[in-house]
């Protein structure tokens, strides 16, 4: 402990307060990493499982090339996806190039002329073309669908009760003001860059339940973004319809180069594939150009390295909240996804946090990040992240947009020390600007 200590202030001229800070984040997170080291096994047994199951060959590691007819790599990966959601069909594909485009074309090519989508609170910054304003204004709007979005009061800043899932009366107002004529019902799991509350795997559950008894001819889709292996239950596994996220955050185990996934109901699956290649082609096309490899490795480490990611994010709770900023979730709360909201209220504060960040990682940490109007965001947004995949975030990194009130997201690290020397660079950056 004494030589790691003297390496990092050697090294890194890390003081000693925090130093001493950092020790006393990790003591009392004990109970909880055991908790995720529960929760690990238990997901890597349930990968592990579906690959044995599928019986994965060395011949589906190659892949095809031009059209990509009988890939049975790619076949055998939809399958095992599927296994592991519990769920009909799933679409994992380079082609679906972000988490994006797959939640896009998930809800698109579901919807026709006459449908009404609800939104339960704020999409996520890069989805608001696709659902408009609510005034017929977004890419779904010009096919004809009519997008409302529900956002019952209080519940947007709702706190989570009993550090586990939202209160059963703010759920239950959320499922009252879904309309009767609803035919696809949208939610987020993952709390975004935002402050409303992220859903737990129980509060889907028990949303789920009570729109399928009371109006069984509304699907539900889960925007499945980050919370991929977080708890021991999916989306997929409590009734929801389809699923989607981004290989370049957990399921790609920090080894897919690019990608997104779809996974729920076949037909709504299929849909969604004749709409990616054609009418008529669906899922049966598509080169796999020897990425199956990774997508099959990154998908069995993924449990693995949502385990390291959520401890690196729980560390970072307790540390900061003992440097007195206000952190949500704390490090005792129910996770649902990987990431760590810092609130830190001016924007130099957050430029030296990602300072901090892009410092810790493995490649590009000399760099400086600044703000920028990155595609499909309002405002400009900093990212930071010295990672191997450009902007894989189940590696080490943070995004801020640059409003009020000024938080940082913070989320990933392929280890867990990565995580923890994040913290603390960003803590030197910090006191950097505040002396
Ligand atoms: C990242 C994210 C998206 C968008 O995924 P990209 O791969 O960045 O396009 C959508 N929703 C949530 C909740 C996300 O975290």
């Amino acid at each position: 402990m004494n030589d790691i200590n003297a390496f990092l202030k050697e090294h890194y001229l890390i003081p000693e307060h925090l130093l001493s800070t950092a020790n006393m984040a990790y003591e009392r997170i004990q109970p909880v990493i055991s908790a995720i080291d529960k929760k690990v096994f238990y997901n890597q047994l349930k990968v592990l499982h579906a690959f044995h199951e599928e019986g994965v060959r060395e011949g589906d590691l190659t892949g095809t090339t031009g059209y990509g007819y009988h890939d049975t790599g790619r076949d055998r990966l939809d399958r095992i996806w599927a296994r592991v959601f519990k769920c009909e069909a799933a679409l994992v594909r380079w082609q679906i190039v972000s988490g994006t485009q797959a939640l896009s074309l998930a809800i698109m090519a579901n919807c026709k002329q006459g449908d009404l989508v609800v939104v339960l609170g704020q999409p996520y910054d890069t989805l608001r073309p696709v659902f408009g304003s609510g005034n017929g204004d977004g890419a779904l709007g010009s096919m004809g669908v009519r997008v409302q979005f529900v956002n019952p009061s209080g519940w947007d800043n709702a706190a989570i009760s009993d550090l586990f899932s939202l209160d059963a009366n703010i759920r239950a107002k959320i499922v009252a003001d879904i309309p009767k004529n609803t035919r696809w019902f949208f939610l987020q799991r993952s709390r975004g860059y935002s402050l409303q509350p992220a859903l737990s795997i129980y509060d889907i559950k028990a949303i789920v339940q009570e729109v399928k008894v009371n109006m069984p001819s509304i699907s539900i889709m889960v925007d499945n973004c980050y919370g991929e292996f977080v708890e021991e239950l999916e989306p997929t596994e409590v009734g929801a319809d389809l699923i989607a996220g981004s290989l370049i955050k957990n399921p790609g185990g920090g080894i897919a180069l690019t990608g997104g996934y779809i996974a729920g109901n076949k037909v709504c699956v299929e849909r969604a594939a004749e709409r990616l290649t054609s009418p008529g082609l669906g899922s049966h096309v598509g080169p796999t150009l020897g990425l199956t490899r990774t997508f099959l490795q990154g998908f069995f480490l993924a449990p693995t390295l949502v385990g390291e990611a959520l401890k690196g994010m729980t560390f970072a709770s307790s540390f900061w909240d003992l440097l007195r900023y206000k952190v949500f979730p704390s490090y005792e709360e129910h996770r649902t996804d990987i990431i760590q909201g810092v609130i830190l209220g001016s924007k130099e504060r957050v430029l030296a946090f990602c300072r901090g960040i892009q410092r810790a990682g493995p490649v590009d940490s000399m760099v400086k990040p600044e703000g920028w109007g990155m595609p499909g965001y309002n405002d400009e947004v900093v990212m930071a992240g010295g990672t191997f995949i450009q902007g894989g975030s189940l590696e080490l990194s943070c995004d801020a947009p640059l409003r009020e009130p000024y938080v940082v997201y913070l989320q990933g690290g392929l280890t867990f020390i990565q995580g923890k020397l994040g913290c603390l660079f960003s803590a030197i950056e910090l006191e950097k600007i505040i002396l």
